[in-house]
């Protein structure tokens, strides 16, 4: 069977950078499962894995417009301190999911400068090329119990 949408992909993957440095890769036993045609991993691997088939490898350069995104400076804002939860911790480096208009992303902070907080809502990833390397483990069409919930229902991701 092929990757199409509607199908239920299981994937192992390594992503490394333009210098060769792996951010992310699954683990042995624990392939990243995905709906394929329903926006779950960034627009240019799902674009390379369609019609691709279990057993196949593949290399895919991903560009940051079909990755995660193009660096905008605009993203890179000055907030007041008290615009966090009392209790969290905010300095350097701290990661935290944020809602916005968008849906839910990763923002960053930048610096902390008394009751200013610097933040970065950029995706820690954006303006970078992605270089995957994939296997297609296994692809079988979605349920339709799956398509309504948008996700599938087997193996370590599976929560309600
Ligand atoms: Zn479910």
């Amino acid at each position: 069977m092929q990757i199409a949408n509607e199908t239920a992909v299981w994937l192992k993957y390594t992503l490394r950078n333009d210098a060769g440095e792996v951010l992310d890769e699954s683990e042995d036993n624990d392939p990243l499962i995905y709906i394929h045609g329903q926006g779950d991993i960034v627009p240019g691997l799902e674009k390379a894995l369609a019609g691709k088939a279990a057993g196949e490898k593949l290399s895919v350069k991903v560009t940051p417009e079909e990755g995660y995104g193009v660096r905008s400076e605009s993203k890179v804002k000055r907030v007041p301190r008290n615009a966090f939860e009392d209790d969290a911790e905010i300095e350097p480096g701290t990661q935290f999911q944020a809602e916005g208009p968008d849906g839910v992303s990763i923002v960053t902070v930048m610096n902390v400068s008394g009751d200013e907080v610097t933040i970065d809502a950029n995706h820690p990833l954006a303006g970078e090329n992605l270089h995957f390397e994939v296997e297609v483990v296994k692809v079988r069409a979605a349920t339709a119990e799956e398509l309504e919930h948008g996700h599938v229902h087997e193996g370590h991701h599976h929560h309600h």
